[in-house]
């Protein structure tokens, strides 16, 4: 929690208990967490936490670059503390985890979009699908 208060003060932001308190569960809790978890793990400290103010609290971390918010269509959004590294993801079909993908390097003209010259690409999101180790060990 005080290094939570320090890196808010660090981005310029007031630290109020519950920016500390979801900054914190976004940094402790494993993998990609959804809004539920961290609303749950930031009540520990705060008590009662509504989840609009959890809300609230994620679009300033995020905004001020402290968490990433990553939206993959067809499920909630995930929260993780942003690392500014331009990973990817990869989501089992089959029980929906989440995984980090170094960002995609090399030869692949697909990622560079074929845009008119005036358009401006500030990002290129990808999502790998597939079937995770545990869920492939199962099946077989
Ligand atoms: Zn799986
Ligand atoms: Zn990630």
């Amino acid at each position: 929690m005080a290094r939570a208060a320090t890196r808010l003060r660090d981005a310029q932001l007031r630290v109020t208990a519950q920016r500390m308190a979801v900054l914190a569960a976004v940094e402790d809790l494993p993998g990609h967490p959804e809004v539920e978890a961290i609303r749950a793990r930031a009540q520990q400290v705060t008590g009662q936490l509504s989840l609009q103010a959890t809300y609230n609290v994620l679009r300033v971390l995020t905004e001020a670059g402290m968490i990433r918010c990553t939206q993959i269509a067809g499920l909630p959004a995930r929260y993780e503390p942003e690392r500014n590294d331009n990973h990817h993801h990869f989501v089992c079909r089959l029980c929906g985890d989440i995984i980090d993908v170094e960002c995609v390097v090399g030869a692949a003209p697909c990622l560079e979009g074929n845009l008119p010259a005036s358009y401006r690409v500030d990002e290129a999101a990808v999502t790998f699908w597939g079937t995770c180790e545990r869920c492939a060990a199962q099946r077989s």
